[in-house]
């Protein structure tokens, strides 16, 4: 039965999505997940309230609690307007596409102005780029490969990134967090 399953599954399977006190998530990029333990814990604290529970309960003799799948702040917390510099984030800037030939695949990242050369690994300086062509410009800067970007790479807003992230929801994503996480997607034209 499934629900049997979903009640076995492992606690560590089962992080709350964190919402900030306007129910928007405290984070996108990446996105707001406390581990079950830190979940629980900040209830008891009363620090949050819980919006949403999966089926999988924790149990003590004196004690049963369905783990909070959901969960929202009690005091707003200013969220940041720019996202971490992560792996996935630089592929998400770039839509998951090779910034020199638009492949979608092998995608690894390249430095303009090369590591050996002295360059940085930053926003501005790091692009998607499928292996072909990474290894085509080689240690090469950028200006001198005579190789051409679609789009020059830049440090983008949490809001830059939550336009593209409607095109790749992560692959792990609890059906209670929907409703805090792409409720508006319909909206766009
Ligand atoms: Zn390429």
């Amino acid at each position: 039965m499934i629900i049997a399953a979903s009640e076995k599954v492992p606690l560590e399977k089962c992080p709350a999505l964190v919402l900030n006190a306007d129910f928007r998530p405290l984070s996108y990029y990446p996105l707001s997940l406390w581990c079950w333990q830190d979940a629980v814990k900040s209830v008891f604290l009363e620090k949050v309230s819980i919006v949403s529970s999966y089926r999988r309960k924790i149990r003590s003799p004196s004690f049963e609690m369905s783990l909070p799948s959901v969960i929202a702040l009690k005091s707003f917390i200013k969220p940041s307007e720019h996202p971490s510099f992560t792996r996935f984030n630089v592929f998400l800037r770039d839509k998951f596409t090779c910034q020199y030939c638009g492949d979608k695949k092998d995608l690894t990242f390249d430095h303009l102005l090369p590591k050996s050369k002295g360059g940085v690994t930053d926003w501005e300086n790091v692009v998607t780029a499928c292996s072909t062509c990474n290894v085509k410009k080689g240690g090469r800067l950028y200006q001198t490969s005579g190789m051409h970007l679609y789009k020059k790479p830049f440090r983008p807003t949490v809001d830059d990134l939550h336009q593209n992230g409607r095109n790749f929801p992560p692959n792990f994503l609890h059906e209670s967090w929907m409703d805090y996480l792409y409720w508006d997607v319909e909206l766009l034209p």
